[in-house]
């Protein structure tokens, strides 16, 4: 039987072909979700057509396709969900949780970080220069407990960390499309790379201006290069060869510390998750990026 109190779901960014990386953590979102008899779900979030070649989504939906992780319901696309976003927007920007700022990276640098035309109290309206959206985020010395990492204690600045969520150019941002998309397909719990843990503390405040409780998290170490970087599109990581999906599953669970038996080789994709949900352990995940 379903769980339905666990929804996951893996949210790439189509900046590029998924990498192994990525598939490290495509594999624990889903393994994740299935070892709890939950829900499993994929997000493309294409929010900015500048970073994100056109191929970049249909090269990784196959490429998940090609590795047997199919999603328990149709894909979604954050380039189709601007309504939803306008309308966060809408009512941070009415409840005071957001406001309208004008300044350039360098006026605030110049101002160490501080708003030189104090955007949080002025309640600019729209007007002739333009001006980002930001969320007001609140002082605060966060705690929460990764469900891998364990405590977790990050400290907020009020203005100082205040995240754009609607870019002068007009595109939303991360920032507020994951958190609107993770409320509104309620999710309950998000599996990840660690190279967002910084973003959670944020990320729980803006769950909570808009009136919803923030999910479980579960932070995966991210996998390095020979060169101690993280594998991703700046970096080079190359885009993984479908035709080897047995290969690259049986790396990505051994990367998750799964020791995998190596007749597990010669099975197919499906063979290959099916061993995984049934030996998961969460425990034996590294815990140092590598
Ligand atoms: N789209 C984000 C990325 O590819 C991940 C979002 C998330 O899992 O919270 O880095």
């Amino acid at each position: 039987m379903a769980n339905p109190r666990y929804r996951g779901r893996f949210a790439p960014s189509p900046t590029g072909p998924l990498h192994f990386g990525s598939l490290v953590t495509a594999v624990a979102s889903y393994v994740e979700a299935r070892v709890h008899r939950g829900q499993w779900l994929i997000r493309i979030e294409d929010l900015d057509p500048l970073r994100e070649p056109p191929e970049a989504t249909g090269q990784i939906l196959r490429s998940l396709e090609a590795h047997g992780l199919f999603p328990d319901e149709p894909v979604r696309f954050q380039s189709r969900g601007h309504d939803a976003y306008h309308d966060a927007i809408d009512r941070l920007l009415a409840s005071g949780h957001a406001y309208r700022c004008p300044c350039s990276r360098k006026e605030l640098q110049a101002n160490g970080g501080r708003h030189p035309h104090h955007c949080r109290e002025a309640r600019l309206q729209p007007g002739d220069r333009p001006f980002a959206v930001r969320f007001a985020l609140h002082d605060e010395q966060c705690h929460w407990q990764d469900e891998l990492l364990g405590p977790q204690h990050q400290v907020v600045q009020a203005e100082l960390d205040d995240p754009v969520i609607l870019r002068k150019e007009g595109f939303y941002a991360y920032q507020l499309a994951v958190v609107v998309d993770d409320i509104d397909q309620g999710i309950t719990n998000v599996v990840r790379g660690s190279d967002l843990l910084e973003m959670t503390a944020q990320q729980q405040q803006i769950y909570r201006a808009l009136g919803a409780e923030p999910p479980g998290w579960l932070h995966i170490p991210v996998i390095l290069n020979e060169q101690g970087q993280k594998l991703s599109k700046q970096t080079h990581a190359p885009a993984l060869d479908d035709d080897r999906a047995s290969e690259n599953l049986f790396r990505a669970l051994d990367a998750l510390g799964q020791e995998p038996p190596a007749s597990l080789q010669a099975s197919g994709p499906d063979e290959i998750l099916a061993w995984a949900c049934q030996h998961w352990r969460r425990q034996a995940i590294d815990l140092t990026a590598r």
